[in-house]
């Protein structure tokens, strides 16, 4: 950033937002930090709210990114409860509850929220989850006796609130539209492998079919209460509780008429930059990853902190020092004893190979592969490996080199 501006404000106090705040710091940056976020709380960790925090074994101050003497030592002007409502680039002035006020710098990093199911505003029992207030809200439910839960969607909220439920006792039916769960993202073959493991633990998983109802009915003190739902071919699954995992939307709308470009996110190049003195980092932003030559968003964890040291960076620097941002996206999600790891990307087309472990005992590695190319790596619980293979395509190994690398492991 240029000598002599010295106001940074970062939108979204989540978890892109923190580690601009702290690379901010880091590196050296003596000037005023604000971070302002919508949401009443200090930073806090999303990937417990489906696991471990749903399921009580975590107390709520554990899921914070920074204890109290961390945040006092980054010195931020925080701004909590608090909501940006425009931006005007030009005269670099950021609108915060409707009032204007001057930035020299601007991070956006305003995350994604739930889709809902049409038609379930106000039904108690309906939820979805992104925040720890949704997350207490689920418990709050489990808590006062709820038995039966159906999950809609088989995406990543889908599975593991599925997990979580189950090993709270509860009975579980999962949703989902494809013919297996993870289909977009896995493929449907190692789909069907996440599938048995979910049926393995009792999940009534109802694949290939969509939800055509939520059904309510009035409680005793006369508010709608969801009882079950009805599936496009007809039958009903009877309900106490509906968690809809069904995918995010970026939340972008405050930027409408900012001059920004706004596709599914916020469009930035290939360093990160929105405009100039304006970037992005997380699930909110779009940039082109010229590992790939291809525009994407990412909406995993450690993206939003790899990026969200990459934009602190990035404003930092003139437009000469800039770097491009050309990560290997990476995942994990925990589903009962199962660590599901994905290091690289898949390809609808894609050849899959088993290269060490067992798909039956759920203990195994795939690779994607596809023109030649090595794609991904897919491990159920096979930590060490994935992380190997995901250093291969950083490394840019072709599918030959790949699959010779992991021959070694048998
Ligand atoms: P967010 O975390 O969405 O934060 C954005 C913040 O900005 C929010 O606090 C939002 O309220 C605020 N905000 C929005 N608009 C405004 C505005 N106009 N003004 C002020 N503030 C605003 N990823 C993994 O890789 N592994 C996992 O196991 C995993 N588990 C997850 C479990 C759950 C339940 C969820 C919801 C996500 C999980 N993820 C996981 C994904 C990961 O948590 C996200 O990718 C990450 O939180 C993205 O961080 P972010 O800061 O970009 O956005
Ligand atoms: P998701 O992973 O995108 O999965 C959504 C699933 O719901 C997909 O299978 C999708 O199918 C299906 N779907 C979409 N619209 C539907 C509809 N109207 N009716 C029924 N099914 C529908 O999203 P998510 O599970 O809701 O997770 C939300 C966000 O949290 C995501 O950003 C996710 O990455 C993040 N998260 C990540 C982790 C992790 O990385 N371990 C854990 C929890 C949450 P289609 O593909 O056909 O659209």
């Amino acid at each position: 950033m240029p000598v002599g501006r010295d106001r940074v404000t970062i939108v979204g106090a989540s978890l892109a937002g923190y580690w601009v705040a702290e690379t901010l710091r880091r590196d050296g940056f003596k000037g005023v930090v604000s971070l302002i976020g919508d949401e009443p709380h200090v930073p806090y960790d999303r990937p417990p709210l489906s696991k471990k925090y749903l399921a009580g074994g975590v107390e709520r101050h554990r899921v914070d990114l920074g204890d109290a003497e961390k945040l006092a030592d980054l010195d931020l002007d925080m701004r909590l409860g608090h909501r940006a409502t425009g931006l005007n680039v030009a005269a670099h002035t950021l609108e915060v509850d409707g009032v204007a006020e001057p930035f020299d710098g601007l991070v956006i990093a305003t995350g994604a929220r739930c889709r809902t199911l049409p038609g379930t505003d106000g039904v108690a029992g309906v939820h979805t989850l992104r925040t720890v207030d949704d997350a207490d809200a689920i418990r709050a439910v489990v808590d006062a006796g709820a038995q039966r839960l159906v999950v809609v969607g088989a995406g990543f909220i889908g599975a593991e609130v599925a997990s979580t439920a189950v090993e709270r006792g509860l009975e579980v039916t999962m949703v989902e539209a494809l013919e297996a769960p993870f289909g977009r993202v896995l493929g449907v073959e190692m789909g069907e492998v996440l599938a048995d493991v979910h049926r393995g633990h009792g999940v009534n998983l109802r694949t290939g079919v969509g939800v055509d109802e939520v059904l309510a009915e009035p409680d005793s003190g006369g508010r709608s209460r969801v009882v079950g739902i009805r599936l496009a071919d007809g039958s009903e699954v009877r309900a106490d509780l509906v968690v809809a995992g069904i995918g995010v939307v970026p939340n972008v709308a405050w930027l409408e008429g900012s001059g920004l470009e706004l596709a599914d996110g916020l469009v930035c190049d290939e360093t990160c930059l929105a405009a100039t003195d304006v970037v992005a980092a997380g699930d909110v932003a779009r940039w082109t990853n010229p590992r790939y030559g291809e525009s994407m968003r990412v909406e995993h964890w450690d993206n939003a902190v790899q990026q969200g040291v990459h934009a602190a960076r990035r404003l930092l620097q003139s437009d000469e020092e800039a770097q491009p941002f050309s990560p290997v996206p990476w995942f994990w999600s925990d589903q009962y004893d199962r660590k599901v790891q994905l290091a690289g990307r898949t390809h609808p087309d894609a050849e899959v190979s088993v290269v060490t472990g067992s798909v039956e005992e759920h203990r195994f590695v795939a690779y994607y592969g596809h023109a030649g190319r090595f794609l991904g790596a897919l491990g159920m619980n096979r930590p060490r490996h994935v992380m190997q293979s995901k250093g291969l395509l950083e490394q840019g190994a072709t599918w030959d080199e790949a699959l010779a690398f992991a021959a070694d492991w048998d």
